[in-house]
């Protein structure tokens, strides 16, 4: 059985590490794709793909941990033979564009610790971007359990490095992302208009019991999806989205069960009005589900009917592609949306990469 950390190890370890340079200090040769690059059209017109959720890793960060990619050994790290893997793969599957994060495996780290692996952390994804600028951009890592340093973190990633956001995960050491401790990064994210990233990183307290283990692999399957609507839920019912209205937020794997049964988030509270308080800063502006029109969501949901139901749910201008490579998830994410029947050309190309480049800063 793969051990949790074991689990966390090979989960971060999905990309490359390149050469040490600081920020804006980026010398290295964009790596050549060999493969035949898709070029992805709607009714005649060539539409940008931007993959919002693709996973990478840094070595020498998870070092400063104590944590090394462990076997099975995916295509993960920045080096220049696996950024070509990389955009081979993306070419072949007609991705234009990736945003790399790194899954928070830090959470547990002490300032000093913090700082340092994010900062190479992030100076790694910027030499990687640099490197293929037209191929990759990046959300930064921050260390999120000392909110003030992850706020200053994500402000000199955007301003110095370019870094197009955060990737966070759905919770921080078992504080939700809606406690008030996290208000200082939320705000920072909110005055800088970038995109944060919530990844789930499973459910600890039920991962701590027998009731996701045996066969299946229930703790990514269910566990994953269960967090992101643990923490959407209360960032939109303890009225963080009412506090920092212009935050843009986007949760992988879309959503997780969220907008599958978001109507039962607005009748709990109709049906027992005793069980919901208010959050403390006064009733919410909004019914609970109409703040899921203002949130984005990747596409990762596998079948037609899923994404015309996440349409309907959220509306298609709040989804982006997410493959979650390297893991092989799905290969077909661009027909996905081009296969998916009832949607408006403007719409895919929209889906495809438009609200994403938008979103992150991307040139169209
Ligand atoms: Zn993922």
């Amino acid at each position: 059985m793969t051990t949790r950390r074991e689990f966390l190890e090979d989960a971060a370890g999905a990309i490359a590490s390149i050469a040490f340079v600081g920020c804006g200090l980026v010398s290295a040769t964009p790596a050549q794709a060999q493969a035949r690059r898709r070029e992805v059209v709607v009714n005649g017109r060539r539409a940008k793909v931007v993959d919002v959720h693709a996973h990478c890793a840094v070595p020498e960060a998870m070092a400063l941990m104590g944590l090394k990619l462990g076997p099975p050994a995916l295509p993960s790290t920045l080096d220049m033979v696996q950024a070509q893997d990389r955009i081979r793969a993306m070419d072949e599957q007609g991705i234009d564009v990736e945003a790399l994060s790194i899954n928070p495996y830090w959470y547990k780290a002490d300032r000093d610790v913090a700082r340092e692996l994010i900062r190479i952390q992030n100076e790694k994804l910027t030499e990687a971007c640099a490197a293929n600028p037209d191929r990759f951009v990046a959300f930064a890592s921050v260390a999120l359990q000392h909110p003030d340093l992850a706020a200053e973190q994500l402000g000199e990633a955007v301003k110095k490095c370019g870094l197009r956001g955060a990737a966070i995960g759905g919770s921080v050491n078992g504080e939700e992302l809606s406690d008030p401790k996290f208000h200082p990064f939320w705000a920072k994210a909110e005055q800088l208009g970038v995109l944060v990233f919530i990844h789930p990183q499973g459910t600890a307290e039920l991962n701590n019991t027998s009731r996701l283990k045996g066969n299946g692999l229930l703790e990514v399957v269910i566990g994953y999806p269960l967090e992101t609507t643990i923490a959407l839920s209360h960032l939109i019912f303890e009225g963080t989205l009412d506090r920092f209205p212009g935050l843009k937020i986007c949760a992988a794997h879309g959503g997780g069960y969220l907008p599958s049964y978001a109507a039962r988030s607005d009748q709990g509270c109709v049906t027992f009005p005793v069980g919901c308080p208010g959050p403390k800063d006064g009733p919410l502006k909004k019914k609970p589900t109409e703040y899921l029109r203002q949130l984005y969501f990747d596409s990762l949901v596998f079948t037609p009917e899923a994404l015309r139901h996440l349409v309907a749910e959220v509306g298609s201008s709040q989804i982006v592609v997410g493959t979650d490579y390297p893991y092989p998830w799905t290969k077909t994410a661009v027909d996905h949306i081009l296969g998916t029947t009832g949607l408006p050309d403007a719409e895919r190309v929209a889906m495809l990469g438009g609200t994403a480049t938008k979103l992150l800063g991307i040139k169209a």
